[in-house]
């Protein structure tokens, strides 16, 4: 039969990156694809107890809740996030999500008629231009370097386009693996004041910072309490599996987000709220994300060495300061989509970095996790990698 479905549906896309993980998964291919956290570090016993904890309160831990989520663990954020400088008066303030993708996905919704503008980096978070798409906004993107948005560009682009909102993951980014500086931080908010649009802040990794002495201040942070809208997640530091992200700003926003959220899931599985609730009270999530820091920076550093002895072949990448990845350009005559296949056939993945740019894609990118895999298996698939570089560049 032929199904009928709305016009919209058209604008809905599959991911490259979970299309290009279905393929990847089978068979025996050590994959630097995925941007997944290491699930031997999981905190299996004290998401254990947690629930145990949970459960304790008995029937009451099992009924519907208030679509905003566990009142307890939003109190709980808001000293999480005044630890960072993100100042929210109330819990009213603050939404639980499904993830931190619901949180954009209902921002959108309740943003965007179609033909609005958005900007965003380029290349940006591939989920968060799918959901832009669905919602047929206008996805508009803005220069950047190794600091953040280029100024002038931005200025340009939001006189030119006057967008509703710009979408930003300033630290520790996906795919770019980059962090903003302070100044560009600075300067996005003081356009967005200026001409009232909206930041969309995106902070999964903020909490996986290797050098403990720098900060980066999140741009919530900077703002009066009026134009920046932060998402963050347990799904790194804690589980992803849990699916407990938040979203934090303006109770005029937030109230409207919260109407579209009744309307799709009513609220979000509350039983991992108060799990998640206890884990924080009485296991020690900082001393966790600690835990994961040395072992994720551990594993960073051993990918940066191979990659520095592929310098020579025009390996290009930045050292990243945070986060799970590593963004690598090639020469240019190197289109990474073709080569996946042939390093595939030796063993080793990779995401082609063309699906996260909203144009003009530069063809000789990738990205690399190195959250995922052990040492052993870093090593393995460096090794396989480096033979495909070797193949493929010392030609050019
Ligand atoms: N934003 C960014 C930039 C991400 O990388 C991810 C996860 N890959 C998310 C949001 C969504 O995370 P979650 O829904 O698991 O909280």
């Amino acid at each position: 039969m032929k199904y009928a479905f709305a016009n919209r549906v058209k604008h809905l896309k599959s991911s490259a990156v979970r299309d290009i993980l279905k393929v990847v998964n089978q068979g025996n291919v050590i994959s630097f694809a995925g941007g997944l956290p290491d699930d031997d570090l999981f905190p299996i016993e004290g998401i254990r107890e947690a629930f145990s904890s949970a459960f304790a309160s008995g029937k009451k831990s099992l009924q519907y809740i208030e679509t905003e989520g566990y009142a307890p663990l939003r109190e709980l954020l808001l000293e999480r996030m005044k630890r960072k400088g993100i100042e929210r008066s109330s819990i009213n303030e603050v939404l639980l999500t499904t993830g931190s993708q619901q949180a954009i996905d209902l921002f959108a919704r309740v943003m965007f008629d179609r033909g609005d503008v958005i900007l965003t980096e380029n290349p940006t978070y591939l989920a968060a231009l799918q959901v832009f798409q669905s919602y047929e906004a206008k996805i508009i993107p803005v220069m950047s370097d190794e600091h953040g948005m280029l100024p002038d560009d931005l200025e340009y682009k939001m006189k030119k386009y006057k967008p509703k909102c710009v979408y930003v993951v300033p630290t520790f980014s996906n795919p770019a693996g980059k962090v903003w500086s302070l100044e560009r931080r600075q300067k996005l908010l003081q356009l967005a004041q200026k001409k009232h649009v909206v930041i969309f802040e995106d902070d999964p990794y903020g909490d996986i910072q290797f050098n403990k002495d720098e900060v980066y201040t999140p741009i919530a942070a900077l703002d009066d309490g009026n134009h920046v809208l932060y998402t963050s997640t347990f799904s790194k530091t804690a589980v992803p599996a849990l699916r407990t992200g938040w979203i934090a700003g303006p109770n005029q926003i937030l109230r409207i987000m919260s109407q579209a959220k009744q309307a799709n899931d009513l609220h979000s599985n509350s039983l991992s709220h108060q799990a998640l609730y206890h884990l924080c009270r009485n296991f020690d999530l900082d001393g966790h994300i600690n835990n994961l820091i040395t072992v994720y920076q551990s594993r960073m550093k051993l990918m940066l060495q191979h990659l520095q002895s592929l310098e020579s072949l025009g390996v290009k990448y930045i050292e990243p300061k945070g986060g799970m990845f590593f963004w690598i350009e090639l020469d240019e005559s190197i289109n990474t989509t073709e080569l996946l296949q042939t390093a595939v056939q030796h063993g080793v993945a990779y995401v082609p970095g063309a699906p996260f740019y909203v144009d003009e894609p530069k063809q000789n990118t990738m990205r690399l996790n190195f959250t995922h895999s052990t040492p052993e298996k870093i090593n393995e698939g460096m090794e396989k990698l480096t033979k495909v570089f070797q193949i493929h560049l010392q030609s050019v």
